[in-house]
């Protein structure tokens, strides 16, 4: 650079611009997503540890199955893509539990349990002082955060509105639609569901509450994408234990029997 200094004037500057784009990073597929967890954290962790990086060979897939299975991730093609929830949730976690020393901390720990340095108990008893600090000092999500959480959180824990027919645990509604009490249960019923968007219906507590008490509900006014008119049916709750479906049943519609009746 020559000397320069303020006030100075320049001519005959020439200047471009350069027009470019940049690329957004490459999202994780399994694999690569797999060999960084094998390397995380793994320079921290003593060389004699067994344990390094995240997880084991083991169980590193069961970890990103479950990120799937909590609603953190969906698969895209290859790529593993996070949720909304889970950079919600990335974004107020607190930085110990979210880097991978605190793995690679917690497997020289274990090993110097193994060799006899240190007891299990003084390792226990730091992991819980830790949860117990961190469940303390992070009670609520920090104010510039708290917007974040406003739109997913459940509804108070409505009124349940039946039983689950896989667990029997309370199905109840929350802004997205209706689920099972029981976190491992699965079961849901999607308020933006293909089934009911495409007959132009948003399932309500009525509906949903008719659904699970009766396995069925007539209906009036589904779309009929085909005539473009609309039709009244039987909405028949069809649940394989893995997926819920749904049958319409034209046998039954006029018939009243099935609780509900009618919904407008
Ligand atoms: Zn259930």
């Amino acid at each position: 650079m020559p000397k320069i200094s303020e006030g100075q004037s320049f001519s005959n500057v020439r200047v471009s611009i350069k027009e470019g784009l940049t690329r957004p990073p490459k999202r994780f597929t399994e694999d690569t997503l797999l060999a960084l967890m094998a390397s995380a954290g793994a320079e921290e962790t003593d060389r004699s540890v067994e344990r390094r990086g995240i997880g084991t060979a083991a169980t590193r897939a069961a970890i990103i199955e479950k990120l799937i299975k909590t609603g953190m991730a969906t698969r895209e093609k290859k790529s593993l893509i996070p949720t909304q929830n889970a950079i919600h949730l990335i974004a107020i976690l607190p930085d110990a539990l979210k880097s991978a020393q605190l793995t690679a901390e917690w497997e020289n720990m274990l090993l110097r349990v193994e060799k006899g340095e240190t007891s299990g108990e003084t390792f226990l008893n730091g992991i819980s002082a830790m949860i117990t600090d961190a469940v303390k000092s992070n009670n609520a999500p920090k104010p510039e955060y708290a917007k974040l959480f406003a739109a997913s959180a459940p509804k108070d824990a409505g009124v349940p509105l039946g039983s689950c027919p896989r667990c029997g645990a309370p199905v109840r509604e929350a802004p997205r639609g209706f689920f099972c009490d029981e976190r491992n249960c699965g079961f849901k019923i999607w308020s933006d569901g293909k089934f009911f968007t495409s007959k132009r219906k948003t399932p309500d507590a009525a509906l949903v509450t008719v659904l699970l008490k009766e396995g069925r509900c007539a209906v009036s006014g589904l779309y009929s994408q085909r005539t473009g008119k609309t039709y009244d049916a039987v909405i028949v709750l069809d649940d394989t234990g893995k997926h819920v479906n749904f049958k319409l049943d034209f046998n039954h519609r006029d018939s009243g029997q099935y609780g509900g009746g009618l919904l407008e």
